[in-house]
């Protein structure tokens, strides 16, 4: 599974499993673009990023998600494109958690803020950035979902409808993206991970009973993979993908 000089933009990758996959990835010798709100986080990612392979390079993008806008997204655009003839993939991972609460006791301006970075960035992005995802030879399109995204559960509140609306957003990309480019389309719910946003929706939960984030690899690697090519399934939690890749 290769992905030596591919191209990867990755959202959230100053902490928890974007900056974890932004590391292995760059191990690998693949082109890292980080994308975070915080300048400070993201150089010390870049620091912690492999540059031994020919000709690697990696790219720091700062942009509040929560602020994004069709001009930002046009000079995150430009930006790449300055420093790579394709993008081969982008990682959909930022999220924040918003509040835990009730849909009664529902503050609206968490709730705005939640669907902004979780939802309306993603569609933003891909939407911009389409076009230099279609001269790829593999281009990969990865959203990223939860357990909350299926079934509704008391107090996940906006984070939940996010991630049912993310599910909603693959499907349509994938419908509208596959029958005419050779973008493929995922959704994965990486499962309990090990990082911050697990640790503030379980606060008693014991942390080193979780996999760690970099346990996720195998599962990113086959989504970039010419294998994952021919599969007709598009949505995947961990432990199947996991399951599915042990087993062969
Ligand atoms: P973390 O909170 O550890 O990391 C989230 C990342 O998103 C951080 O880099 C954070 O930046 C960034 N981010 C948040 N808000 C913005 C914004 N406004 N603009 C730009 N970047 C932003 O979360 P995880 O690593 O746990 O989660 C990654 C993904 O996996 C999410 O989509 C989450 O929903 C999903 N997931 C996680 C699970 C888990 O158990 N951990 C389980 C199921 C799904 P900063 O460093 O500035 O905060």
């Amino acid at each position: 599974m290769s992905i030596l000089n591919k191209s990867i933009l990755i959202t959230g990758s100053s902490d928890g499993i974007g900056k974890s996959l932004a590391i292995e990835f760059s191990k690998l010798g693949a082109n890292i673009i980080l994308l975070g709100r915080n300048s400070k986080k993201l150089d010390e990612v870049y620091d912690l990023l492999d540059h031994s392979h020919a000709s690697q390079k990696h790219l720091i993008i700062e942009a509040d998600l929560a602020l994004l806008s069709n001009e930002a997204a046009q000079e995150i655009l430009i930006a790449i494109s300055q420093e790579f003839e394709v993008l081969d993939g982008i990682i959909h991972n930022a999220a924040i958690l918003g509040t835990m609460s009730s849909l009664e006791d529902y503050d609206l301006s968490s709730w705005d803020e939640v669907m902004k970075v979780n939802l309306r960035a993603p569609f933003i992005l891909t939407k911009t950035l389409k076009v230099m995802l279609e001269s790829a030879s593999l281009p990969r399109l990865i959203f990223t979902s939860s357990g909350v995204a299926n079934k509704g559960r008391s107090f996940w509140g906006a984070y939940s409808v996010s991630k049912f609306g993310i599910k909603g957003l693959a499907e349509i990309f994938k419908d509208e993206l596959e029958t005419t480019t050779n973008i493929k389309v995922f959704n994965f719910d990486p499962g309990k991970t090990r990082t911050n946003m697990r640790a503030s929706a379980y606060p008693a939960e014991d942390p080193n009973t979780l996999k760690s984030p970099k346990e996720l690899i195998d599962c990113y690697l086959w989504f970039f993979d010419k294998e994952s090519s021919n599969s007709s399934q598009s949505y995947f939690e961990f432990s199947e993908l996991s399951n599915q890749l042990n087993s062969t």
